[in-house]
């Protein structure tokens, strides 16, 4: 599906719940895809896109950097503490901060290089053992851990489980925000996002929609 395919339908569901245009961004998710796919949709003039690894984002992006301006990049994946330096020199925005070893690596980081990306904090609401991201329960001590560390924390991202209804964990994520004075939602995938923006989402991660079935292996 064309880019501008996923634009109008972000734009649709604006509209249609009564939100205001252009308060859903979209990021493109390049994972894996074939960067002749990649520098077709930055061709297109869109800047902001996700990567969930940080290898991958290394091995690519600074090239395409080099090659369009104005690109903001967002770490999707989870976060291993020894890549933390690389990733916070590499991604403008990390939707991945879910332990507080996590988070005072970043705080040590940042005073170290003197900048910090902008933050999320992955919540694992569906509570699966085998996913990233902090548990409910511990959720609100966290961000005042956060926030004690001096983080730039903006908002909550979440992964729904695949079998559940994602709407019910879109809504959760948004009522944790909220409680916790927090405005910015990384909630919605290719199958889902029009659900997410009609709870809120602030950042939609759409991959497949937009670039085709990722080409694994
Ligand atoms: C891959 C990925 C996406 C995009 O998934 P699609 O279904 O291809 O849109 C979104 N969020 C995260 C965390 C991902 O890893």
């Amino acid at each position: 599906m064309p880019l501008s395919d996923i634009i109008d339908r972000i734009a649709k569901e604006e509209a249609r719940v009564g939100r205001a245009p252009g308060s859903t961004q979209l990021i493109a998710v390049s994972k894996v895809q074939p960067l002749e796919r990649v520098v077709a949709v930055l061709e297109e003039g869109h800047r902001v896109f996700g990567e969930n690894k940080v290898q991958e984002a290394a091995s690519k992006w600074p090239d395409l950097k080099e090659r369009f301006d104005g690109v903001e990049l967002h770490l999707i994946g989870p976060l291993q503490s020894n890549k933390t330096r690389q990733a916070m020199g590499l991604f403008d925005v990390i939707h991945s901060v879910d332990r507080p070893k996590l988070a005072s690596a970043i705080a040590r980081i940042a005073v170290e290089e003197g900048q910090c990306p902008k933050l999320f904090i992955q919540v694992n609401t569906g509570e699966e053992p085998q996913k990233a991201g902090i548990m409910p329960a511990d959720l609100d001590e966290f961000v005042e851990e956060c926030r004690a560390l001096g983080l730039p924390v903006v908002g909550l991202m979440c992964i729904p489980p695949v079998e559940e209804e994602p709407s019910l964990h879109f809504a959760l994520l948004a009522k944790m925000a909220k409680r916790n004075g927090l405005d910015q939602l990384s909630m919605g995938m290719s199958s889902d996002f029009e659900s997410a923006i009609a709870q809120g989402a602030t950042h939609v991660r759409v991959g497949s929609a937009i670039f085709g079935e990722r080409e694994y292996g």
